[in-house]
């Protein structure tokens, strides 16, 4: 079966969003942007280890070396302060605030204490913060938990699978791997009362690796969710084994597998976050993650000298991709509002190229991820560099879904 990869989406001049995204006849149209309700903060721009597929360090983009090694206060309060005038101004019931690097931990204990604080004392009462943190765990000791626990900041750890697997990619810069740490750092956080931080494990896919044996490897450390995640590339840099142009769905299957493993098990053994949003469009839900389907992106980068910048994926695309000329002394979110590239991923269908627009599992794609279209020359309006794989994978899971709706309806 043809692929939906069309070449209509090859030649297109000027690159979008930027210099093509009209604004003004947006509005004029009566859109509306929606606000922001999650905030990434670049607490630490440096981490300690090196792993070969950092988009932070090893890609296009090498800003994090004009940045502050940790978030100063004047930046944190400024930012708390910026995100409780975001809130008063939409009326918003809740916000997540995620913690995020380099690595996180680097930025020590008492900063924790200190931003929580910050953050608890500027966003109104009546609105739930919810504060957590991505963090390759080789610093997340029991000092390190109980600061965590004290100021309610939830944890999720990055782990690539079994110890070859996970140390293959995700080493020290001399070479060893993190494995043992992370394994040990796991084993705390999955017992009382550290267990409550705990949300689960993300792990970027390697194309090298077993994929049921790295399922079952994550499922020793019982984390209540887990995450598979495409390395990042686009259509001018493509991802490991995937050829722009090829019809071959290596990651796809290498998804199937552990789709199938997960779906038939008796029990359920873990949530895998990527599985369980495509089932939800299929059953007709929204999306909740930027990954898959249309729901407006409401995500915001707050770099760690205050600079604001859109996702921070963005950076394996070119060199100053992520960047907005914003910041939080000067400018407010809403300001960041009007801006095409953000506005670009809020669009839904109106956001995806005709390619998109046309194809038949759109609403449950959206694309991919929004990294993933980029192609030099043109900007984002495209599809997806991993469209076949999306659509295969989707289509296997949406066929599988409706089967098993079908015998329970006429059973
Ligand atoms: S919606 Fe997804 S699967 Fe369909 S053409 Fe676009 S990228 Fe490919």
């Amino acid at each position: 079966m043809a692929t939906p990869v069309a070449i209509e989406h090859l030649n297109q001049e000027p690159e979008w969003p930027d210099r093509a995204l009209d604004l003004a006849a947006l509005r004029a149209s009566g859109w509306r942007p929606a606000p922001f309700r999650q905030f990434l903060f670049k607490v630490h721009s440096r981490c300690n280890l090196s792993c070969d597929y950092c988009y932070v360090y090893e890609m296009a983009d090498q800003s994090w070396r004009a940045k502050p090694v940790t978030m100063p206060a004047d930046v944190v309060s400024r930012a708390a302060a910026r995100i409780a005038e975001h809130v008063a101004r939409h009326d918003l019931d809740e916000v997540r605030v995620i913690l995020h690097g380099g690595e996180p931990l680097m930025a020590g204990p008492g900063f924790f204490t200190l931003l929580a604080a910050e953050l608890r004392n500027a966003i109104p009462p009546d609105c739930t913060l919810e504060l957590g943190l991505q963090t390759n765990a080789v610093l997340l000791d029991e000092q390190f938990l109980r600061v965590l626990l004290a100021n309610r900041i939830r944890v999720g750890v990055s782990l690539d699978g079994g110890r070859e697997a996970n140390d293959r990619h995700r080493s020290y810069a001399n070479g060893r791997g993190s494995f043992d740490l992370v394994a040990a750092a796991l084993r705390r956080l999955r017992t009382p009362p550290f267990d409550r931080l705990y949300t689960g494990i993300l792990c970027t896919i390697d194309l090298a690796s077993d994929p049921v044996a790295t399922y079952e490897a994550l499922l020793e450390f019982a984390p209540p969710s887990m995450d598979f995640l495409l390395p990042h590339g686009n259509w001018s840099n493509p991802p490991p084994r995937r050829a722009a142009a090829s019809a071959k769905t290596p990651y796809a299957d290498w998804l199937m597998a552990i789709f199938d493993r997960w779906y038939a098990s008796p029990r359920k053994e873990a949530g895998i976050r990527f599985f369980e949003e495509i089932i939800n469009l299929v059953l007709g839900g929204p999306s909740q993650v930027e990954s898959i389907g249309l729901t407006p992106v409401t995500l915001v980068v707050i770099e760690a000298d205050g600079t604001l910048e859109q996702v921070d994926s963005l950076k394996a695309a070119f060199a100053g991709a992520p960047a907005t000329g914003l910041n939080v002394f000067d400018h407010s979110f809403d300001d960041a509002l009007e801006l095409p590239a953000i506005a670009a991923r809020q669009l839904g269908i109106d956001g995806l190229c005709a390619t998109c627009q046309r194809c038949e599992v759109r609403d449950i794609c959206g694309a991919g991820l929004y990294p993933h279209r980029y192609r030099e020359g043109n900007g984002f309006l495209n599809p997806s560099v991993y469209c076949p794989d999306l659509l295969r994978l989707i289509r296997h899971i949406r066929d599988r879904v409706q089967r098993d709706l079908t015998d329970l309806v006429t059973s």
